[in-house]
């Protein structure tokens, strides 16, 4: 059986939980979010429109953070996603990422509001979902991986 995993914030056992169609493990006290590499499913191309320009671009918080991965105890780096300046924890082991209640209450509003704007026909939580699906995915996860990298690498940064 596998060891159980604690949060990083308040060290409460994460509880696995389906949410949009979407399984991750959630802290049931700070309602915290941990989200592991996945294959990426079939997902709908009008859901799926966040494409790689530089709204999507990747920023690596310059400080490491005092929170643990909750699969390797590691301590994890925080990294920016530009295009819902979206504040992300990440394992360097590539387990996963962590995302707190209030960074996901915040995307789903912002999402909810463009959704209005727009008049789209996508549901906010249909793209949340897909979102998140994405920040999972092997092409994610590998230009996390570059990025963090290159940032410890001294000669010049490639543009990511
Ligand atoms: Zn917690
Ligand atoms: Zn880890």
């Amino acid at each position: 059986m596998m060891h159980a995993m604690k949060c990083p914030i308040c060290d409460s056992e994460l509880a696995q939980k389906k949410r949009d169609g979407v399984e991750m493990e959630v802290c049931p006290s700070c309602q915290g979010m941990w989200l592991t590499r996945q294959e990426l499913p079939q997902l709908e191309d009008e859901v799926f429109d966040f494409g790689d320009d530089e709204k999507g671009s990747l920023m690596l918080g310059s400080d490491s953070t005092t929170r643990k991965c909750p699969q390797c105890g590691k301590l994890m780096r925080s990294f920016q996603y530009r295009l819902y300046d979206l504040d992300l924890d990440f394992c360097e082991e590539q387990h996963g990422y962590w995302l707190d209640a209030e960074e996901d209450k915040r995307i789903l509003e912002l999402m909810k509001k463009e959704e209005k704007n727009l008049g789209r026909k996508v549901l906010a939580e249909d793209r949340f979902a897909a979102h998140l699906q994405y920040l999972r995915s092997g092409s994610f996860m590998d230009r996390l991986r570059d990025l963090a990298t290159a940032a410890m690498d001294p000669r010049p940064k490639p543009d990511l």
